[in-house]
């Protein structure tokens, strides 16, 4: 099953084209064509959350699901899970309870449930640490001071550091920096949220993702409003140029050059 779902994976990802993966499914598992048509193109519904009338086993499904959620995250799991929620119903109605994939099928939306709870508590974690030490580094040091300390973090720094006898996640001190020294401002738009506390509500992106080894630095951070953090996630932009000092990138027709360096 590894060998087919890591086939299926590089069509998806246009490392193959579709014809070479179903060759490969046929040369290397000795798979039908017919078949090997079927699995290949199930898998990129699934990864798209789209409806398929087709089926495959239930072990090939699970595999599937439990590889999707693994290396791509709760998102594409939501879009597979809905797909095949779609093509069970489709089966249903055609007279085909489909039971055991239908258990399947519930035990991974439970999953995505308790998934997609536990990022919200994190997230909502993260910003009353961001806050608390925002509100510290204010009252106790100058803009040239969080400045210096900003440009002095490095991958060496422990994950957990200590501020005013509290601990808290690194990454959370170096966005806290960011933040002051960035005015809270959106990096494209240039806007905030106020917040009725008079708060600056502002988002942190990471230009590398974390599951793709992005490192915690300032240079991979970048702030947003909810707006262009939203078109950064699911716009795909594509990064022509990248430094430690800026990035320029292309997203939905428009480009752009933001600084990442800190003066
Ligand atoms: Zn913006």
């Amino acid at each position: 099953m590894e060998i087919i779902y890591q086939i299926c994976k590089q069509v998806f990802e246009n490392q193959i084209t579709r014809k070479e993966g179903i060759q490969a499914l046929v040369d290397q598992q000795n798979m039908n064509r017919n078949s090997a048509v079927i699995v290949v193109n199930i898998f990129v519904k699934m990864m798209n959350g789209e409806r398929f009338t087709r089926t495959l086993s239930n072990p090939l499904f699970e595999y599937f699901l439990e590889n999707i959620f693994l290396e791509y995250g709760k998102e594409k799991l939501e879009a597979a899970l809905t797909a095949l929620d779609l093509h069970i119903t489709y089966i249903w109605a055609k007279g085909n309870p489909k039971r055991r994939l239908r258990l399947i099928c519930n035990m991974y939306f439970e999953k995505l449930r308790v998934s997609t709870f536990q990022s919200t508590i994190e997230s909502l974690h993260d910003e009353v640490e961001q806050n608390e030490i925002i509100s510290y580094l204010k009252r106790t040091k100058s803009k040239q001071e969080v400045l210096a300390e900003l440009n002095s973090i490095t991958a060496r720094e422990p994950e957990i550091v200590t501020i005013n006898h509290k601990a808290y996640k690194r990454d959370n001190k170096t966005i806290a920096l960011i933040k002051i020294v960035r005015d809270f401002k959106c990096q494209i738009c240039q806007t905030f949220i106020p917040k009725s506390n008079g708060e600056k509500y502002i988002e942190a992106a990471h230009i590398i993702p974390k599951h793709e080894q992005g490192q915690e630095l300032p240079e991979n951070i970048i702030l947003f409003c909810p707006n262009h953090h939203k078109e950064f996630d699911l716009g795909s932009p594509n990064i022509t140029k990248k430094d430690k000092s800026s990035i320029e990138f292309t997203l939905n027709g428009k480009e752009y050059k933001i600084n990442l360096s800190f003066n």
